[in-house]
């Protein structure tokens, strides 16, 4: 594994180049098809926040984490299907990747029967925040709300859900430049006073951080190639 240290001081550079950036950046290590045991040297190097793209992959492979290291946030960056939501409630700190209305409305109402203590069951929640992927490049095949649809989604889960959305997430395209895909994801969570941007992955990491990237997330620059 390559010396989180190193990436850390990229980090460092990046931000004190830019009036731009955020005072506040966390290192998400995308952890996807890593095993448990490359994860805990990331732990052990000091890395604190995990990304993992899929409810079934996180299942298998963090319960044992989580009590080895109650210190460590572990977030879902991946797609969700509404029939996987309870599961991710119980599973992730925080759900980078709300996006559409029905699964919106799957969380809020899952989130209300257990503030409501109606139909909670037996199950126990973890999801303290989200946030809300957006489209940036249009791409079909990719999830996240359309730029275009953001503002009234954003503001349906914030003031009709009353979910705790603390900011936008987007995964630039892979074939353009993601400085103006950063810049758009910035200027929504701007109209709607939302503090956290992830964005930026090995790749763009630097740039995403100089535009006010407040997480960024990083896979094979830290694990190196996935095979
Ligand atoms: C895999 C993944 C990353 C990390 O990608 P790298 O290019 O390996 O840094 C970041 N974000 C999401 C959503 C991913 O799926």
């Amino acid at each position: 594994m390559p010396l989180i240290s190193n990436i850390l001081a990229q980090m460092i550079t990046a931000q004190k180049a830019s009036p731009l950036a955020a005072p506040e950046i966390s290192l998400l290590a995308a952890s996807k098809s890593q095993s448990a045991l490359l994860i805990e040297e990331a732990i052990a190097g000091g890395v604190r926040v995990f990304g993992e793209n899929r409810v079934q992959e996180a299942q298998d492979k963090w319960p044992s984490l989580r009590l080895a290291h109650p210190e460590v946030e572990l977030h879902l960056i991946g797609p969700l299907q509404t029939n996987k939501v309870k599961q991710a409630l119980e599973l992730f700190d925080v759900i980078q990747t709300v996006d559409r209305p029905k699964l919106a409305e799957e969380v809020a109402s899952l989130l209300s029967s257990v503030s409501s203590k109606k139909n909670a069951g037996d199950w126990k929640l973890a999801t303290k925040s989200f946030y809300i992927q957006v489209n940036t490049g249009k791409e079909p095949q990719k999830a996240g709300v359309l730029p275009d649809e953001a503002d009234a989604f954003i503001d349906y889960c914030v003031k009709e859900l009353a979910l705790p959305v603390v900011g936008l997430m987007c995964v630039p395209p892979a074939d353009q430049p993601p400085a103006p895909h950063f810049a758009l994801l910035s200027q929504i969570a701007q109209r709607h006073g939302l503090e956290k941007l992830s964005m930026g992955m090995s790749e763009d990491f630097e740039t995403a951080i100089r535009m006010g990237s407040t997480c960024v997330r990083l896979g094979r620059a830290l694990f190196g190639e996935r095979a």
